[in-house]
């Protein structure tokens, strides 16, 4: 399938359930590639917008719903929270919810904005994007860092953790602060000459 940027189709997370029906017990497989226009995840490590998120599994056709069970491939990007080097990974996690009929009794008890609930606008649609973004920002890791990520130690061992108290001993630079660096050794210089005019 070729399509260019222009035609496109982003954020397409719907899975038409007339094939599967209502009767109790029917099973589809299903594969969804979805490009997302914007990314989902957390703020230090997401999949980024203009990625494909691949969705597989089947829906099954329960008493009060569609019972979905499946996975979720997608690249991913982020940042180190100790070295700050980019990140580059994968995310494959899974995907197991019921969605509600909307013309169920335990529908209609679900309140609006509860959360923990997914209920179908339309009964033959399957709106997935919300239990994707869902069960994304809860499979990703809160402090990505290259050994969680990667797989691998930082490449700079000696980097203090971003939340450790630099002393004034401490000689290492964070690498967040190190363009300050150079204004705090302006100053010093700065200081020095100033104390040197003195004597
Ligand atoms: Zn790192």
């Amino acid at each position: 399938m070729t399509t260019s940027n222009t035609d496109a189709v982003y954020d397409d997370f719907l899975v038409d359930l007339r094939p599967l029906g209502r009767e109790v017990g029917n099973q589809k497989p299903f594969t969804k590639k979805v490009k997302i226009s914007e990314p989902i995840g957390l703020d230090m490590i997401a999949i980024p917008a203009e990625e494909s998120v691949t969705i597989d599994g089947t829906v099954e056709a329960v008493a009060e719903g569609v019972f979905v069970n499946g996975t979720i491939n997608a690249p991913t990007k982020g940042q180190c929270v100790h070295c700050l080097s980019d990140l580059a990974g994968t995310i494959n996690t899974s995907l197991t919810e019921l969605f509600l009929y909307p013309d169920t009794e335990t529908a209609a008890e679900v309140e609006e904005g509860d959360d923990d609930v997914y209920v179908l606008d339309d009964p033959f649609q399957l709106e997935l994007k919300q239990a994707v973004i869902d069960a994304v920002g809860l499979a990703l890791p809160f402090a990505p860092s290259c050994t969680s990520v990667e797989g691998h130690d930082c490449p700079e061992t000696d980097v203090p953790a971003p939340d450790g108290i630099s002393g004034e001993e401490n000689d290492l630079i964070d690498p967040r602060w190190a363009d300050l660096e150079k204004f705090k050794n302006l100053a010093t210089l700065d200081d020095a000459a100033q104390d040197a005019e003195k004597e």
